[in-house]
């Protein structure tokens, strides 16, 4: 047997078991631009059909913004379409630091880099800034990303349980020998949307003189008053040593994403941050559009306010309606279904009613903790919201889960 047909019955095996485990990720294409309606092609080859989207991270409603699009355009026709560079040799416009200084502002903190992604914000801040004397000390529930970025540190790594602030003082007692301790959370948690208690982190981090960092990537443009993120929310702004956040969802869901904070941290970036140093830069287009989208946000609290209100009547409307759902303020409602088929049949039934949600399961989420992650924007108008709670009523009471809690889910359907 050759190599290759080797490799390929290895290969298809693998998809097999994936496949038969009922874990197999399939791609649905949409065929309009993003926002609160979309025409998706669903089943594959189907004629494209109209649904409400309940599952993106347009949490504003800017990733199609006329305004945004513009200036888009704008930055296309006067920067040209990419820099075919790093940063660091010949990727560097005037707009990438202007973009820098607007986030810098907007965040608090005292100095921003622009990466690729927040992905790679996140992969190169902790082997920048820290090394082997040093701790990593993280919330068990942290984004993949950030697990990624602190493998490819040599500091210590060690976790707390979830939110719990407890053991997260006896974590710092038990590392206090090490040069830098360093608290690594998120700020909205994306599965669950509930938030980081910041404040209390802040505290225990000046108790023990250790540094703090926030991946805000669910929270910038929205969280807060005037949505500068968790750290806003939480009256901690100043206090946070390094903020990672994404332009890819709130701030117009293009691509991009910083290290922001103390100065000498993100200097350290600039200097040694390897997909900062190793990958293109953002591209001029989408720094022109970020700019624009910085502008909305600092103008107006309207939409970041809309989006708050569209969140609290969404989930009284589906509580009302006697779904399970995670308790919590932000504009992420799980819509707990606890079985990881059903939610699986749930998802097809409600794209069925017009609605677009995905089912989350193992191992996206813990086995027995399958849900509908639904989230909200700014670009929802009430009609939408309305017809999403009948639909969600509707195939609830097919499946007829109204009322339960997760025990009797969990009776009637297993895990
Ligand atoms: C989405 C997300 C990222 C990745 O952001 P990209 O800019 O898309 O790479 C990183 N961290 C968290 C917490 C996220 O939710």
């Amino acid at each position: 047997m050759s190599w290759e047909t080797k490799a390929r019955a290895h290969f298809r095996a693998e998809l097999d078991s994936i496949r038969s485990a009922g874990l197999f990720k399939e791609e649905r294409v949409i065929r309009s631009v993003q926002g609160a309606e979309i025409e998706v092609e669903y089943p594959p080859g189907a004629p494209p059909r109209k649904v409400i989207n309940m599952c993106a991270n347009n949490y504003l409603g800017l990733s199609s913004h006329p305004e945004v699009v513009r200036a888009a355009h704008a930055g296309l026709d006067e920067r040209g379409y990419g820099m075919s560079s790093v940063r660091f040799i010949c990727g560097t416009q005037d707009i990438h630091h202007r973009l820098e200084r607007r986030l810098t502002e907007f965040l608090g903190t005292e100095d921003t880099l622009l990466f690729p992604s927040c992905m790679d914000a996140n992969g190169g801040v902790f082997e920048a800034c820290f090394g082997e004397q040093d701790v990593l000390i993280a919330d068990r529930l942290v984004h993949a990303s950030i697990v990624d970025g602190m493998r490819l540190c040599k500091a210590m790594q060690d976790t707390f349980k979830h939110s719990d602030m407890a053991h997260l003082e006896e974590k710092l007692i038990e590392h206090a020998g090490r040069r830098f301790r360093v608290i690594v959370t998120d700020g909205v948690f994306s599965m669950d949307g509930d938030l980081a208690r910041l404040d209390a982190i802040a505290d225990l981090a000046e108790r023990h003189d250790a540094l703090v960092f926030l991946d805000d990537s669910h929270a910038t443009g929205f969280i807060g008053k005037k949505g500068r993120g968790t750290h806003e929310h939480c009256g901690v702004v100043g206090r946070i040593d390094i903020i990672t956040t994404t332009l890819g969802k709130a701030m117009g869901g293009a691509s991009g994403g910083c290290v922001s904070g103390r100065r000498e941290l993100v200097e350290m970036c600039r200097q040694r941050a390897r997909p900062y140093l190793f990958s293109n830069s953002v591209a001029p287009e989408i720094v022109a559009g970020a700019l624009q989208v910085m502008d909305l946000v600092s103008r107006s609290t309207e939409r970041r306010d809309r989006l708050e209100e569209n969140a609290a009547y969404w989930r009284k409307g589906l509580s009302e309606a006697g779904l399970d759902l995670r308790p919590g303020d932000s504009p992420i409602v799980p819509v707990m279904l606890y079985n990881a088929k059903l939610a699986q049949e749930f998802s097809r039934d409600l794209f069925q009613e017009g609605i677009y949600g995905v089912g989350f399961f193992f191992p996206v989420v813990p086995k027995g903790q399958a849900r509908i992650r639904t989230q909200l924007s700014a670009a929802h108008e009430r009609r939408h919201l309305d017809l999403g709670i009948a639909a969600f009523r509707k195939v609830g009471a097919k499946h007829g889960i109204l009322g339960l809690k997760r025990k009797e889910i969990l009776a009637k359907f297993g895990e």
